[in-house]
């Protein structure tokens, strides 16, 4: 028998944009687009505003009943103590969140979150039952250098390496290769394609076939409504996660339905 087919994810991550009048005004907005032109059958969307407008997302998106999952772009991985500033998994969990950032590239250049801070997280994430979206990627000096494998496989085996099969196949991990990411400069599907078939032969190899079916795996950089459908239609990527274009209404409902 088939597996099962992987559900696709589209992810909005906001980064530090829209306060949460704002992030209200987008998702009554986006509601009326869904209610208009549903979510396709087999995908999933995901939004993940900054740590202020998550109640107010939360509010809205149940009070009208819109498809779409909360998700949260970090956390501390302590679950609480002398952190000033931080946002535990646990504070998230109970504000509905459902899917939460750990690593993403900004965090790991700006915030000083090495693997081991990331694998911690993701561990957090994983204890307060939420899914982790794992982001890993090189860098263009990385890529120009032969290295982008080797990059992407080490950080992966720092984050994921060691665990359950089972609990790896909830796991979201988003390949985003950092000279993608706001630059307008998108990787090909052929490249998209290789490096996401090389995230679930890494999981493979790690903890097993089951999980390496289960994971999804999403593309993210300078995904657009031109060409989320290409890259979504490739074997091994199950979705994108999407910077600057998730912050239009318009332009994120587009990508939900690209190519679907
Ligand atoms: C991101 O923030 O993860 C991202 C991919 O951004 P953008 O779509 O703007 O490149």
């Amino acid at each position: 028998m088939a597996p099962p087919a992987r559900e696709k994810l589209v992810s909005g991550n906001w980064k530090m944009h829209h306060n949460h009048y704002e992030a209200i005004q987008f998702v009554q907005k986006l509601s009326a687009m869904l209610r208009a032109s549903p979510v396709p059958p087999g995908r999933a969307v995901s939004l993940h505003p900054s740590l202020t407008s998550l109640r107010s997302v939360q509010t809205a998106v149940d009070s009208d009943g819109v498809p779409v999952a909360l998700g949260a772009q970090t956390c501390h991985f302590e679950d609480r103590g002398a952190f000033t500033g931080e946002v535990s998994a646990g504070m998230l969990a109970k504000l509905g969140v459902r899917y939460v950032l750990a690593g993403h590239s900004e965090r790991r250049a700006y915030a000083g979150e090495t693997d081991e801070i990331v694998r911690a997280k993701v561990d957090a994430i994983l204890r307060h039952e939420m899914t982790p979206i794992l982001c890993v990627g090189e860098t263009l000096p990385e890529r120009e250098a032969g290295d982008a494998t080797a990059k992407v496989v080490r950080q992966l085996e720092a984050a994921l390496g060691g665990r359950d099969g089972s609990v790896v196949g909830r796991v979201v991990i988003a390949y985003e290769p950092i000279w993608a990411i706001g630059t307008g400069q998108v990787a090909s599907s052929d490249d998209a394609e290789d490096m996401a078939a090389c995230v679930r032969g890494t999981v493979r190899r790690l903890v097993g076939a089951e999980a390496a079916r289960a994971v999804r795996v999403q593309y993210g950089g300078s995904v657009t409504a031109d060409n989320a459908g290409e890259v979504m239609s490739c074997d091994n990527v199950d979705g994108v996660l999407v910077g600057g274009a998730s912050l239009d209404p318009e332009a994120f409902s587009a990508i939900i339905h690209s190519g679907g």
